[in-house]
């Protein structure tokens, strides 16, 4: 029996890119993916797109499901063959249980591998610029559970020890009882002079830092409302800080910036971007479908010189060929004329034995848009005489699971701030996403600052009915930077 195969996944602890690669490709192979709260949602963006997505939660006080449920599910998923991710926030051995969820595993004879990740606890104190050793401050650290086993809920620590035998201490899950673990740690002879820190969301754009000493920090967090996930750091190599913060000091800090694009050419300056302190999602979210329609393939046949079929891509080009030669037409057999919709698919046409024209701003109603789907939508909305033209669909756009649960998760759990649309095929096919999750408009602009590149875009975002907060004048990426960083006010949670 083919018993499938189980990997236990650090997804690292915020920043996307903290993942490793061999991470990153147990992922993309997963058909299962269960994954926690706390991992980043838009690396689910990167699974297969028919991968099913099993979130299990745990919010504290709110378990979603419980522990034996997650382990029945990884169990029943893997007997079936499947190859299931795991995917857990940070490292999957600190505190993530992987101890009980491999041990039923190998109960069960069902192969699996353990793929390490940065534990918050070292990656989010040193982007908040506390390295956890160092050789003058710091030659010893643990990590500590700050949730409570003992009746009460307070942490079961042997605070003698703790206090005395260790320089750095890190707590996990541990803000709800910072009055006990500070006073317990004063109590059992820790001066209470010793620097303190609480790191929230580390290693996101919104990272948060609260520093102050054992004395004073209970007070300071309760007054901040820090909330998990947050660590909570106690040694004086957190003094180090004042130097070494790093993360905090860069221009976008707090922004966090979905660009629905999958453009390579953007690619340099969304790297721009991050170096200079924005997260940033790109991605398009939609997945497209090829559909075939016999019917109208067959009509091809029966049309004559004065049918003009207008080619919208080099994609469609090929797409296009591949339908009719699967439907066993000859293209000799097509009687049309071919335009197409700019000199790079007339130069694609040629190179596949076909001449055409490029197609010109006069309205006719015998011309037949060949393209995707939101190729189409995109001609009609450019080229206002042709939103009656006939099309022939070579695609439709889906919204995949993946893609859903990703921007749902980024938009309701506060990871993103800023919709950034840089050109007209971006609009398009966010508009589209949104129109097929089922997410309103209203939603969108309730939650994320829109910002355009360039007046004609903007104008063409208002045209559908979305409010553009912010008008970017600029294509240059350096002006793209010092837009953001000005006057836009994140709309925080
Ligand atoms: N396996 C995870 C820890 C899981 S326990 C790891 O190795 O990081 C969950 C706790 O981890 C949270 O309550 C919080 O204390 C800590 N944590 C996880 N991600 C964090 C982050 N980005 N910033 C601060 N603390 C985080």
């Amino acid at each position: 029996m083919n018993k499938g195969m189980v990997y236990f996944v650090g997804a690292g602890p915020g920043d996307a890119d903290l993942i490793t690669v061999k991470g990153k490709r147990a992922l993309q192979l997963a058909d299962v993916v269960i994954f926690d709260r706390l991992i980043n949602p838009f690396l689910l963006t990167n699974v297969k797109k028919d991968a099913k997505l099993i979130y299990c939660g745990k919010q504290p006080c709110k378990h979603t499901l419980r522990q034996e449920d997650i382990q029945k599910e990884i169990l029943i998923h893997a007997r079936k063959g499947k190859t299931v991710v795991r995917l857990k926030g940070g490292d999957p051995s600190v505190f993530g249980r992987v101890g009980e969820e491999a041990e039923l595993l190998a109960d069960h004879h069902i192969n699996y591998e353990v793929i390490p990740g940065i534990t918050a606890g070292i990656a989010a104190t040193m982007y908040a610029g506390v390295p956890i050793t160092h050789r003058k401050h710091s030659n010893s650290f643990a990590v500590v559970t700050g949730h409570g086993s003992k009746k009460d809920g307070t942490p079961n620590i042997d605070w003698a020890n703790l206090a005395n035998g260790v320089e750095t201490i890190v707590f996990y899950m541990g803000v709800k009882h910072i009055r006990t673990i500070t006073s317990q740690l004063i109590e059992h002879g820790r001066d209470e002079g010793t620097a303190g820190l609480v790191i929230q969301w580390g290693t996101y754009s919104r990272q948060r830092t609260i520093e102050g000493t054992l004395a004073t920090l209970a007070n300071q967090v309760e007054q901040a409302k820090v909330t998990n996930p947050a660590i909570i750091v106690i040694g004086n190599v957190v003094k180090l800080r004042a130097n070494l913060a790093w993360f905090d000091q860069r221009p976008l800090t707090g922004r966090g910036i979905i660009v629905p694009s999958k453009s390579k050419a953007n690619r340099e300056w969304v790297q721009n971007l991050k170096d200079s302190g924005a997260d940033v999602f790109e991605h398009e979210f939609l997945t497209e479908d090829p559909i075939v329609n016999n019917e109208a393939l067959e009509s091809l046949k029966h049309l004559s010189q004065e049918h003009e079929l207008v080619l919208l891509s080099s994609k469609s080009v090929h797409q296009f060929l591949r339908a009719i030669g699967k439907h066993g037409i000859d293209l000799r057999e097509i009687g049309a004329s071919f335009a197409a919709i700019n000199e790079e698919v007339k130069e694609t046409l040629k190179m596949v034995g076909i001449q055409s024209r490029i197609l010109r701003k006069k309205k006719t109603e015998s011309m037949i848009l060949i393209g995707g789907e939101l190729e189409i939508e995109s001609v009609r909305d450019q080229y206002r005489y042709s939103s009656f033209m006939k099309a022939f669909m070579l695609s439709k756009q889906k919204a995949a699971d993946k893609d859903r649960e990703a921007f749902n998760r980024l938009v309701d759990e506060h990871h993103v701030n800023i919709l950034l649309l840089t050109n007209h095929s971006e609009v398009v096919h966010f508009l589209k996403f949104v129109e097929l999750s089922g997410i309103s408009k209203e939603q969108i602009m309730s939650n994320l600052k829109v910002i355009c590149v360039g007046r004609v875009l903007a104008s063409i975002v208002e045209a559908k009915k979305v409010f553009v907060d912010k008008c970017i004048e600029t294509q240059d990426v350096s002006g793209i930077i010092a837009a953001l960083e000005d006057g836009v006010l994140a709309k925080e949670s």
